[in-house]
């Protein structure tokens, strides 16, 4: 049987890889993204009562209808923009499929999509599938700010999309309102379309405030903005998610889904749709989750890593230039192997194989985690 790859070149995902290690080496997992804490038990609640009244059956295909309200009821409050919950939101198997379905409604081959390294694993893949070019640009080390006036050099009429991330994975970076002014002035009067990854919106520290291209009407007219109930409320196995964008292009991304999920989970859309009531739930998050990046700070000062500080996200990425120069991805490894804790080599999210000698850290753990993990690095050589 002969198979031609949609994606030679791809392996699979380090997420996979190293969380694999980690079990296998009995490795305290501070690589892959996910909270090791309980989620809301309200919530779980919530899903029960909706299972055992009967909401069993196939939802909206564009998402329960309550739900949808609510999310523009949520949105009109964070970013004072207007969203019709009929034609402007669509509820998603997770905020990585939201994605892909954005990708994959617009671009055509030869289509040149603007990538920001590190990039979230999935975009690369995603555009290479559809036939359309990455554009891949670096942002600059060690701040990871967008460089601006090579973005200008590379936009050309075969420029389709701009693809953003605030709060970064996996730096850990957030945009500012200079940024999006210089977006503005990048597409304005062009065919260019963003693709906003937003999953950490409320997870942004320093009493920043979060740059939403929900707050910018005109951006948001050719955008899709994606989002992730996994990472909001704590339970990043539900995969549940949604897009937000303008009615046209939601027409379109509606074509793509209808073929692909169809619906997503009713019980937990019932419940979401209550559990949303509850602002305290998502305003809290911000602080909630800088006090473990500060607690994790604080402790990793007794290593050798060196911080490389951000404001957003719940990673942390550190420098390890200090002490060793081995490449990021061996490290990782021997870490694993050595000293049984997992993290995430940065040279992973680069098309580019760049390796600053740098380890991503996820800090949404309990504290006991957190200091069990960084007792096994202060010796670290
Ligand atoms: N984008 C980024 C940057 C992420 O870190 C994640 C988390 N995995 C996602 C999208 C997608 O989240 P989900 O688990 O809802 O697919
Ligand atoms: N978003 C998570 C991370 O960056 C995990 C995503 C995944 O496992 N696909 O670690």
């Amino acid at each position: 049987m002969q198979i031609h790859s949609k994606l030679p070149t791809v392996g699979t995902t380090i997420f996979t890889v190293m969380s694999s290690l980690a079990v296998e080496h009995k490795a305290v997992n501070l690589g892959q993204g996910f909270p090791d804490f309980m989620m809301s038990e309200e919530l779980i609640a919530l899903v029960n009562a909706a299972m055992k009244n009967g909401f069993n059956q196939y939802a909206h295909m564009n998402g329960l209808p309550l739900l949808r309200e609510r999310l523009a009821e949520k949105i009109f409050k964070l970013y004072e923009t207007k969203i019709n919950a009929d034609t402007q939101i669509t509820i998603t198997p997770g905020g990585t499929y939201a994605i892909y379905t954005a990708l994959t409604t617009v671009l055509q081959p030869g289509d040149e999509v603007i990538v920001f390294e590190p990039a979230y694993d999935s975009y690369i893949p995603n555009i290479e599938i559809n036939g359309a070019k990455p554009i891949l640009i670096s942002l600059q080390y060690p701040d990871y700010s967008i460089p601006w006036d090579e973005v200008k050099s590379k936009v050309n009429e075969r420029t389709r999309m701009i693809m953003i991330n605030t709060p970064h994975n996996p730096t850990g970076a957030v945009l500012s309102e200079n940024d999006i002014e210089q977006l503005r002035s990048i597409v304005a009067n062009t065919n260019i379309l963003i693709l906003s990854d937003e999953v950490y919106e409320h997870l942004i520290f320093d009493a920043i405030k979060h740059q939403s291209i929900l707050c910018y009407p005109d951006l948001l007219e050719r955008s899709f903005v994606c989002f992730s109930f996994g990472k909001t409320y704590h339970c990043t196995g539900w995969k549940l998610g949604y897009c937000i964008s303008s009615p046209e292009l939601m027409k379109e991304f509606r074509k793509v889904h209808q073929f692909n999920c169809f619906s997503c989970d009713t019980p937990k859309q019932i419940a979401l749709t209550e559990f949303l009531k509850n602002e305290e739930a998502y305003l809290s998050l911000g602080s909630f989750m800088q006090t473990k990046r500060d607690f994790f700070r604080e402790l990793m000062k007794a290593t050798p890593f060196r911080l490389i500080p951000s404001h957003g996200s719940y990673f942390e990425c550190y420098s390890y230039a200090g002490f060793s120069d081995e490449n990021d991805f061996d490290l990782a490894v021997r870490l694993t192997k050595e000293n049984a804790v997992t993290a995430i080599p940065l040279s992973s999210f680069y098309k580019n194989k760049t390796d600053n000698k740098v380890l991503r850290f996820c800090f949404a753990k309990k504290e006991e985690t957190l200091e069990k993990a960084v007792t096994k690095l202060i010796h670290i050589k």
